[in-house]
């Protein structure tokens, strides 16, 4: 595995890496992430490795995408073990580069998506999806994969990298992947970390709700407020934790259902425990 620092180190890479054999745009799975690597990471390396004849993972904490008051400078870190995971997921390059590798003196142009990215994650955060839009296109512009790997843990966020390769008539076919979750249905994430014992105990009113909900849906519960409330009855039956939103939406539009809920509709969640924000989702009807 080659660990690379710069666009330049990383292209050079690429090319013998792909020399004599296809092109990044014929062979090259970029993941994407901002590292301390956990199962989910690792879900979509292994469908990138299982997909595509070469599999580049980035590593880069972007921070166009945090707030002012988001946890960018806290955001957990770990190099090394994060190159382990890489290495023993059969990842071929990895782009861990600078701040100002990838938003160099006077860069100034920004990409953003329209409406999808300013409901849900992109009201409690504005200019977040600015932030993502802009870094995953930079990537894409890096490294030009011909397919780029997302999990659906981050569903919003999926859908938004999915109308901007459309949109730009980007040449990369972004593949989502399925949530990866602890043993007990807590979501994987990096944030996780930051829990205390407590908050992670009482974070499993998440996926618990969301669960119910699902399993009200299939047993034939359409309604959107009583779906909606009987999330938000599990979650705020955890006493530490705050929900931020409980959304139940159109998976084109992510307009809010006022009705009854049909299949492949977003229920999704974001919950903070003290300075902690959790995120999760489920489609209904999977
Ligand atoms: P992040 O490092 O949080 O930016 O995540 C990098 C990629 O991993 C994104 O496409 C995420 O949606 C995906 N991801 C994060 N957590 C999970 C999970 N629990 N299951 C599946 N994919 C995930």
């Amino acid at each position: 595995m080659i660990v690379t620092r710069t666009v330049a180190e990383f292209r050079a890479a690429r090319d013998e890496l792909l020399a004599g054999g296809q092109t990044a745009r014929e062979g090259l799975g970029l993941v994407p992430t901002m590292g301390y690597l956990h199962e989910g990471h690792r879900s979509l390396m292994r469908r990138a490795r299982a997909e595509c004849s070469a599999v580049a993972v980035t590593i880069f904490v972007n921070p166009t995408q945090f707030g002012p008051n988001d946890d960018f400078t806290r955001y957990p870190r770990d190099e090394a073990r994060d190159l382990e995971a890489c290495a023993a997921e059969g990842v071929d390059l990895v782009l861990a580069p600078s701040i100002e590798e990838i938003y160099p003196e006077g860069a100034c142009t920004t990409v953003s998506v329209g409406p999808l990215s300013r409901v849900l994650e992109g009201a409690a955060r504005p200019g977040h999806f600015d932030g993502v839009a802009t870094v995953v296109t930079k990537l894409f512009a890096i490294a030009g994969p011909c397919r780029g790997y997302f999990g659906q843990k981050d569903a919003q966020q999926l859908m938004v990298i999915r109308r901007l390769a459309r949109d730009l008539v980007l040449p990369v076919d972004v593949v989502g992947c399925p949530i990866i979750r602890e043993p007990d249905g807590l979501a994987m994430s990096s944030r996780n970390v930051y829990l205390s014992p407590e908050e992670r105990s009482q974070a499993l009113g998440i996926s618990r709700g969301l669960r119910q909900a699902e399993a009200a849906w299939v047993d034939g519960v359409r309604d959107a407020d009583s779906l909606r409330a009987l999330v938000r009855s599990e979650i705020e039956a955890q006493p530490l934790a705050r929900p931020e939103y409980v959304s139940l939406a159109d998976t084109e539009t992510l307009e809010e259902l006022a009705g009854l809920a049909g299949p492949g509709a977003l229920l999704s969640v974001a919950v903070r425990f003290a300075g902690t924000r959790l995120i999760d989702n489920v489609v209904l009807g999977g």
